[in-house]
């Protein structure tokens, strides 16, 4: 049987929205593509345009529903205001953190000369507490159970 192969159709701002925050949920602190975001909501029998992927992003962002983690070129499902974005090196799991502190130090820095900051996001790059407890064990033993990097496979 020859099955069809749906094309990407007009939709709603508010059904991609939805299509495309859907792909968020059970994974926290996994960021996705827009590449990511097309092959999943295309495998669940919802063919999407990339563009419609990109804009739909964009929307996202700017109602804070979603960050975009620069150095991953990968957006995660934010809850509250970022100003840390912890990267593991390893997995590539990530950590959002409040910390206005730090926004105002940036702020003030950069006002130093001159320059008005709109937004920052600081990101920094490690490892997270469940790549150092791996590699804690593999310092004792073989190299087992450790976490490999996010795939967007199910
Ligand atoms: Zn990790």
């Amino acid at each position: 049987m020859v099955r069809l192969r749906r094309r990407p159709s007009r939709r709603a701002s508010s059904e991609l929205d939805g299509l495309v925050l859907a792909q968020f949920v059970g994974a926290i602190n996994r960021p996705l593509s827009a590449y990511d975001l097309c092959e999943r909501i295309g495998r669940e029998g919802n063919p999407i345009a990339p563009a419609q992927v990109y804009r739909t992003l964009n929307r996202l962002v700017e109602r804070g529903a979603v960050h975009r983690v620069e150095s991953l070129s990968a957006y995660v499902r934010s809850v509250h205001a970022i100003d840390i974005v912890s990267i593991c090196a390893d997995c590539h799991r990530v950590t959002l953190d409040a910390a206005p502190e730090i926004s105002d130090l940036v702020r003030g820095t950069a006002a130093a000369n001159g320059f008005e900051v709109h937004h920052s996001v600081v990101e920094v790059f490690g490892h997270c507490t469940i790549c150092r407890s791996e590699e804690a064990k593999s310092d004792n033993g073989p190299d087992e159970g450790r976490p490999s990097p996010p795939t967007d496979q199910v």
